[in-house]
């Protein structure tokens, strides 16, 4: 049968770290669809470029590109006993064709984990944050030590700067994903999983599997909370 789980919350409210603590106790694989879409950046395909601008807006890609990269994803050897959804349902047609794929296969999502986070911290969250090369992060807004931030004028004026940030001891320049680098495209997202994303806890509340969770409290606490969400 397996564990299907579904980590459902706005950017930047830790799904994608708790869903790797999860991987990790459970045993059963991350499936993040931001994941399989930023793989495909090394592809010079005409779908794999389109994914890529759609991205990079803030814009959801279509329902039957997602679902395609999803089923396939579900069929492959390491995910026959569950796995975690991150990011992926994110519209009302997304989450029906996921019940249908996993009636096909005898099974059904065993619990939606809604991590609750208000909607300023979530910008902060995502605008603020960088990463280094070897998976550290850091956050302007949160946790800034040992990093130089600053702005650059984006080419056009139109638009905010941008900001950049290298550890102060090496030098090493940070990275910030491509649709986070945009203030414009961060409240897009936050936009879009308001209209979108959020009226699916509704649908998943009406079958009594919705677990809330603070997501703004430390990562422990959080994970702490998923544990006894999840063993319950
Ligand atoms: P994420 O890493 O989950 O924030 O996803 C990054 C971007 O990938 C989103 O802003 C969308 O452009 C795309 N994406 C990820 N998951 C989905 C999904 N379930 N449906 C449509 N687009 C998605």
């Amino acid at each position: 049968m397996g564990l299907y789980v579904i980590l459902m919350g706005i950017q930047g409210a830790g799904k994608g770290l708790q869903a790797k603590r999860i991987q990790e106790s459970y045993g059963i694989p991350q499936v993040s669809t931001g994941d399989l879409f930023r793989a495909m950046r090394t592809r010079t395909d005409d779908l794999a470029r389109k994914v890529q601008q759609i991205m990079a807006s803030g814009q959801l890609v279509d329902d039957d590109t997602t679902n395609a990269i999803v089923a396939d994803r579900l069929s492959q050897t390491d995910a026959q006993n569950g796995v975690i959804l991150d990011g992926y349902p994110r519209n009302q047609a997304q989450a029906a064709f996921l019940e249908f794929h996993l009636a096909e296969k005898g099974a059904h999502v065993n619990a939606v984990l809604l991590l609750e986070l208000d909607l300023f911290t979530a910008f902060k969250r995502a605008f603020g944050r960088v990463s280094a090369a070897d998976g550290s992060s850091y956050n302007y807004y949160y946790n800034a030590k040992g990093v130089n931030f600053d702005w650059e004028q984006a080419p056009s004026s139109d638009f905010p700067p941008r900001l950049t940030a290298t550890l102060a001891v090496s030098g090493e320049s940070l990275k910030r994903r491509a649709d986070d680098a945009s203030a414009d495209a961060v409240i897009k997202r936050i936009d879009t999983y308001l209209e979108a994303t959020q009226p699916l806890i509704n649908y998943f509340d009406a079958r009594g599997i919705v677990k809330r969770i603070d997501a703004d409290q430390s990562i422990d606490a959080v994970w702490a909370d998923i544990q006894l969400a999840l063993d319950d």
